[in-house]
């Protein structure tokens, strides 16, 4: 047998140009049949195995491919359907069914989707109130046939362990997690049994939920479940994967009765922790080291190096060369990106350009570096000239300690200025800043990007929309009026394209849930101003009306943790930089006497760490970044912030450091929750009630809103509150928007009379 020396993990399941996207939502507009949607996904992913292959990886992960997402194929593989999806007559294993737990239907919601770990993967979280598991389907079986029929390809099954499968799902009581485990381990053992009659040598068993703070008394069970695995398939060689950190209770677990381990040497400490507690000798290495969350070519001299340390501790013929995760998490191929500035395109590496990469490395592992020095040099010369280059030649150290970060008055006196100032009525109210964004003004920009209309024509029409907008926006009566970014795509892109440092690509799309893949932009350079990027939008809204026009900017949290960031300098510097750059744009808006300026940190709660003892760290850089760019604004000016999650609880401090006037939440589905953690902690500042849910196309019945804004009003007093929806409007249809607006604002009226 060939040695083994390279692997992969997981590779993107949605195409180069997004074919598996258009062709699920063809199906699911009944464009197609589920014939042709198999037939077309099946073509993606053999075309996937086999480029895979072509590459020079060794271990190819199979079964890995999804129709939607992997954590709802483990769940069906298992027959786990919630109750509510059992009556409608579909089968368990039809592709109906599993389309309708994912998207729902009109009889029944759809299940919870949440993040997958600190990824912008979304992953659909398994119901197990009464769970009766069976096995319906040996998937990763089929998918392992379906390669060594089609392809001749013997692969690596890749199977969602059972610790993090069942952690990973709600509808248990946390003390009968053994009981759970207990029905489910008899049927992975069935499915790893099948795999080892079949003569598969690998299998990859993804356990990523080891790498987060699991408590010491959990770690028995998790060693008793392993244990029986083993015995149960003496001669299938197991590798446990993790990835995103390092594993927590690693002097244990790392003796878990498997023939390798797969660590992430990019994310977290794992270096450290091999080199302190070692590596045990009967295992097998599989070395994440090439970066798989991020889009950057590697010095391979830099990425040799690491291996060589590693190879201090695990013998050469015991390490397998590997990504650090999934390939899911970077987009397919740069190859397509035909108007990228060659210098940024020579340091990018998306998913098969990593490929490359570790089969490079691998070849180098078999034979000795000098057979790949060649690649070694090229790798390195190109990292070279884009650091050398004016992108990031000037890299200024900034001085933090020499920037105002602080706003010239503390809150109680900078709201008695901006009451003055802006005169608005007991609980104003507002929205949260996109308005609907119809096919119309979708295809205006398309022609406008095409070339078919002037950039005249194109502000025209978006003038014509603010103007629209605003008129609306009067009628109905909102204290607080926004432009309604029209002109933005995405809150990130657009900024990407506006500030230096940023380059947008072309097919740079990865999934982030279901169908839906975002492109996020790469942060190349030095990030830095160039000229106004909001101020002509809001400022002619402005012209429009004798309300006050909201501001409104991304903040720089969410534009770097939905960006692709350079990895030569610390992410913390790139946030600096983003930070000022908002800035001026912030005192340009101030300078056109904008008076509210709204700066959105959605992305803020997504990016902590994996482990705990990190949050505080990121928390102050990310708090301090917000500070930067809204610091230099007068006291009258009032800073508004807006995060759609519904769990404040655990960094309530932080939120509060922000020192934004104005904070807007989710309310109507937490149920004032959330409320209660501003009142337990006595909160001073004011607070936006995201009082219906935008994500629903229902229009919300007033006695619903008035209820939610009674159950804030009686824990904190009505002048700390402003009535808003709770996210931006941009997916919905007009009529719903205004008619639900139209009973925000006279549920408001109302209210206010009561007070
Ligand atoms: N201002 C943005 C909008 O209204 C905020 C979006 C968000 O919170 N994700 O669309
Ligand atoms: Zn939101």
């Amino acid at each position: 047998m060939t040695q083994i020396t390279s692997s992969n993990i997981g590779y993107p399941r949605i195409g180069e140009q997004r074919e598996w996207k258009k062709a699920l939502e063809n199906y699911w507009n009944g464009n197609i049949s589920q014939q042709e949607l198999l037939k077309i996904t099946k073509e993606i992913r053999l075309n996937g195995l086999r480029k895979q292959k072509e590459l020079g990886i060794d271990l190819i992960p199979v079964g890995d491919f999804s129709l939607y997402d992997h954590v709802l194929d483990t769940a069906l593989m298992f027959g786990i359907v919630p109750q509510r999806f059992q009556n409608s007559g579909l089968s368990v294993s039809s592709l109906d069914t599993y389309f309708a737990i994912a998207r729902g239907t009109r009889e029944a919601f759809a299940s919870e989707m949440t993040k997958w770990f600190n990824t912008n993967y979304h992953y659909i979280v398994p119901e197990f109130d009464n769970a009766n598991p069976i096995l319906v389907e040996n998937r990763p079986l089929q998918l392992y046939k379906e390669a060594q029929e089609e392809l001749g390809i013997k692969g690596k099954p890749v199977v969602l362990g059972p610790i993090s499968f069942l952690k990973l799902g709600k509808g248990y009581k946390e003390t009968d997690f053994p009981n759970l485990l207990e029905k489910f381990l008899p049927l992975y053992i069935q499915i790893l049994k099948e795999l080892e009659a079949e003569g598969v040598e690998w299998v990859q068993i993804d356990e990523p939920i080891l790498v987060t703070e699991l408590s010491e008394g959990e770690v028995p069970l998790i060693e008793q479940t392993y244990q029986k695995i083993a015995e149960a398939v003496p001669s299938l060689k197991i590798a446990l994967q993790t990835y995103f950190e390092s594993i927590h209770h690693y002097k244990k677990l790392i003796h878990l009765p498997v023939a390798g381990f797969g660590l992430d040497f990019v994310h977290g400490d794992a270096l450290e922790v091999i080199r302190q507690f070692g590596f045990p000798q009967n295992k097998v290495l599989f070395a994440g080291i090439i970066d798989g969350r991020n889009v950057w070519r590697v010095d391979l001299e830099q990425t040799w190096g690491m291996l060589e340390i590693i190879q201090q501790i695990v013998e050469r013929d015991r390490i397998i060369i590997q990504p650090s995760c999934s390939l899911i998490h970077v987009p397919i191929s740069k190859n397509l990106e035909q108007t990228l500035d060659p210098i940024i395109k020579a340091s990018l590496s998306f998913a098969d350009e990593k490929l490359k990469e570790i089969a490079i490395l691998a070849d180098g592992l078999t034979s000795g570096k000098e057979k790949i020095r060649d690649q070694i040099k090229e790798s390195t010369l190109a990292i070279q000239r884009l650091n050398e280059s004016n992108y990031r030649g000037d890299t200024k150290e900034i001085d933090l300690d020499e920037i105002q970060a602080d706003r010239k008055a503390a809150f109680s006196q900078r709201i008695l200025e901006q009451q003055v100032a802006l005169q608005l009525p007991l609980l104003p109210t507002t929205t949260i800043g996109s308005l609907p964004q119809t096919a119309e003004v979708r295809k205006q920009r398309l022609r406008w990007r095409k070339g078919d209309l002037s950039n005249a024509e194109y502000e025209q029409f978006i003038n014509k929309e603010i103007k629209k907008w605003i008129e609306i926006q009067e009628d109905i009566g909102l204290d607080v009026l926004v432009h309604g970014e029209f002109e933005r795509t995405d809150m990130v892109e657009y900024f990407g394209e506006k500030l230096n440092g940023f380059q947008v690509t072309k097919y740079g799309w990865v999934q982030s849930y279901g169908s839906r893949c975002v492109k996020p932009p790469l942060i190349f350079g030095d990030v830095s101003f160039r000229s106004p990027m909001t101020v002509k939008e809001v400022s002619y809204a402005q012209t429009l009306t004798d309300k006050h026009v909201k501001g409104m900017l991304t903040g720089p949290v969410t534009i770097l943790n939905w960006s692709f960031v350079r990895d030569d300098i610390s992410e913390f510097d790139v946030l600096n930089q983003i930070a000022i750059a908002l800035r001026s744009e912030i005192e340009e808006l101030e300078a056109k006497n904008i008076k509210i300026i709204q700066v959105d940190e959605p992305a803020l709660r997504e990016g902590l760490p994996l482990k705990k003892i990190n949050w505080s760290t990121y928390l102050n850089h990310a708090v301090h970044a917000f500070k930067l760019a809204t610091a230099t604004v007068e006291n009258s000016t009032q800073i508004h912030t807006h995060m759609c999650y519904s769990s404040f609880g655990d960094i309530y401090d932080a939120i509060n450091r922000l020192d934004a006037d104005v904070i807007s939440i989710e309310t109507s589905r937490s149920h004032g929750e959330l409320i209660s953690t501003f009142e337990e902690n006595t909160y001073d500042k004011e607070i936006g009630l995201g009082v219906y849910d935008i994500h629903s196309p229902r229009v919300p019945a007033k006695e619903e809103l008035k209820e939610n804004v009674h159950r804030a009003l009686a824990t904190i007093p009505a002048k700390q509150f402003w009535i808003n929806p709770d996210c931006g409007l941009k997916t919905r249809k007009e009529e719903e928007t205004v008619a639900a607006l139209k009973v925000m604002v006279e549920v408001a009226k109302e209210i206010r009379a009561e007070q």
